[in-house]
């Protein structure tokens, strides 16, 4: 899935237009390199793009982590767990209700939250 930078159009590599570069041969085989542009304006603008696995919006692939989930619903998470771990340093009960709440989040709060209190 890509993204264009200009428009904000999302299309797949299918639907992208595309210009062939080069066309050669890679040890034997038939190899072509294509530029791809926007469907919609043409742009050239464009770059691999994901669905956040919380929000559900589109986002570059940089923006997603390892989990597929954008840094701004990371963000929010993040700061809930550390005040969760203020609140409840002897309990761990509560610690993990969140932890699993967390799981498909960033992994390092995760383990953070392990190292500090076990
Ligand atoms: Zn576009
Ligand atoms: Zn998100």
């Amino acid at each position: 899935m890509y993204k264009c930078g200009k428009c904000g159009w999302h299309f797949e590599e299918d639907e992208a237009l595309r210009i062939i570069e080069r066309y050669g041969d890679c040890h034997g085989i038939p190899a072509a390199e294509y530029t791809y542009f926007c469907p919609l304006c043409h742009s050239d603008d464009i770059s691999n793009a994901g669905r956040c696995a919380v929000c559900g919006k589109w986002k570059s692939a940089d923006d997603l982590n390892s989990s597929g989930v954008c840094s701004d619903c990371m963000k929010e998470p993040e700061e809930a767990l550390f005040a969760v771990l203020e609140k409840h340093k002897q309990c761990k009960d509560e610690l993990r209700k969140f932890e699993r709440r967390c799981l498909m989040l960033e992994r390092n709060a995760i383990s953070l939250a392990r190292c500090d209190y076990e």
